[in-house]
């Protein structure tokens, strides 16, 4: 019996233990943290082994495969170890795939994956394909491989997943964008993190489609020292690309195909801002190449709505607009963020800094901001970046952030909560972060 390892015990390693025992695997769970209970009773119902607390080392390294959480970093102790003796190490979409038979359309970006994925989705579910989501949301894909039966998946693909997938072939890859961010696992390096994200081309033939944003600088340069064989697409919201999607400055969707083009209306779209075109356009291109017709795919995005902390329209209180974006945990997600809002703005930013470059914000907060809120525990970085430029306030809690906003917003203003930071220094996670911002928003409309 082949041993299987999975190391962390969340929702990938859970599913991955699923499936792998359901394959005859001899399967071995281990967490160097604490399980979560609702995971646990998954484990043992299943009659799982598992272990948490640590590591037992000669077990793990006596597996004859690892699937590992993508939050376990390349350099952890107990990966170098299994790296260092020839164990092989996959991602659970790279072990799962093995498993199943399926169209596979992938999204990776450093921002967009969420929205363009769950659009996606919807516009195949909507036109009665037989259609999973997963990957780096919702549901594992793992647990779908054991328990259901897709013949497509839409899978949002973090660029952590990316690095432990080998043979994975997606029949559509889309890759929204590659702007700063987990530099931290990269070396500090935007070339690693690029290669990383061009994983999700690997494998790919000449009967499969990459869609791509035109317009992103450092995809057009990666792409110029690498070639490819299946189909380009590229979308582009200011300059007609010659086979694609392209948005009008009047606000429609032209796609053009095989030399003709067709508008759509985006009339009724309720996504909103430049960086949603890019969404937009991107899962349009994806659905037409599983054999979508426009029209279906215009009612879909028709009825899609925004997704929670991200550009999330929260009320309006006393004249002022208050938005939820706390899933705009870096730089070039806050730069969207503040393009999408109109002028007056105090910006909430801050929390676990991931070494920003906040330069790119200056002129759009020049020309925008009145105040920005720093909330967290070190705001010297916002102090360091903005103290020349603009009023930033401390604050410390939710609370007094909401109580400190208020103050200074004033009829016709926008509180806009988009951190460029994660959150867990005061907060749980980036949900725990805009929920509790939503609920004190609610709380003064009440
Ligand atoms: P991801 O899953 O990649 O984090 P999301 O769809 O969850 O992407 O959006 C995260 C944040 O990034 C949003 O809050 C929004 O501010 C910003 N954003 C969304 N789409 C884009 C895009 N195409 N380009 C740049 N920023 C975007």
């Amino acid at each position: 019996m082949s041993k299987l390892v999975i190391l962390g015990a969340a929702e990938s390693g859970i599913g991955a233990a699923v499936l792998g025992k359901k394959m005859g695997y001899d399967v071995f769970v281990s967490d160097y943290g604490k399980i979560k209970d609702s995971y646990r009773q998954v484990l043992d119902s299943r009659g799982l082994c598992y272990e948490q607390g640590g590591h037992s080392e000669d077990r793990i390294l006596d597996a004859d495969i690892i699937v590992k959480s993508p939050g376990i970093r390349n350099d952890a102790p107990i990966v170098a170890k299994a790296v260092a003796k020839g164990i092989p190490i996959q991602s659970e979409i790279e072990f799962a795939s093995k498993y199943a038979s399926a169209k596979y359309i992938c999204i990776t970006g450093s921002n967009g994956k969420t929205t363009t994925t769950e659009l996606t989705y919807k516009i195949l579910r909507d036109a009665g394909y037989n259609v999973g989501l997963g990957g780096n949301i919702g549901k594992s894909f793992a647990l779908q491989v054991a328990e259901d039966s897709f013949d497509y998946y839409v899978l949002e693909l973090s660029s952590f997943q990316l690095d432990n997938m080998y043979d994975f072939r997606a029949d559509v890859a889309v890759l929204m964008n590659i702007t700063p961010d987990h530099l931290d696992r990269y070396d500090y390096k935007m070339e690693n993190y690029a290669d990383s994200k061009f994983r999700i081309t690997q494998n790919q033939k000449p009967g499969d489609a990459f869609i791509y944003y035109a317009e992103d600088p450092v995809t057009i340069e990666q792409m110029a020292k690498r070639t490819f064989s299946q189909k380009l697409l590229p979308f582009s919201l200011d300059a007609k690309p010659a086979s694609g999607a392209h948005y009008f400055q009047g606000g429609n969707l032209v796609v053009s195909c095989q030399g003709a083009d067709t508008e759509v209306s985006a009339k009724d779209f309720k996504l909103m801002g430049r960086h949603n075109r890019c969404n937009i356009m991107a899962a349009t291109l994806a659905a037409m190449q599983v054999g979508i017709p426009l029209d279906k795919i215009k009612q879909s995005i028709d009825s899609f709505m925004p997704l929670e902390h991200r550009v999330e329209p929260c009320g309006v209180v006393d004249g002022v607009s208050w938005i939820n974006d706390s899933k705009g945990t870096n730089v070039d997600s806050v730069w969207y963020a503040l393009d999408t809002v109109g002028d007056g703005v105090v910006l909430i930013l801050g929390g676990v800094d991931k070494g920003n470059d906040y330069s790119q914000l200056y002129q759009l907060v020049k020309k925008k901001v009145k105040a920005i809120v720093a909330m967290g525990v070190d705001n010297a970085p916002i102090h360091k970046a903005f103290d020349d430029m603009i009023k930033v306030v401390d604050v410390r809690s939710m609370a007094e952030c909401i109580q400190v906003c208020r103050s200074l917003a004033v009829p016709g203003d926008t509180v806009l909560l988009s951190p460029a930071c994660a959150s867990f220094d005061l907060f749980s996670c980036y949900e725990d972060r805009g929920d509790q911002f939503r609920a004190a928003v609610k709380a003064m409309m009440a």
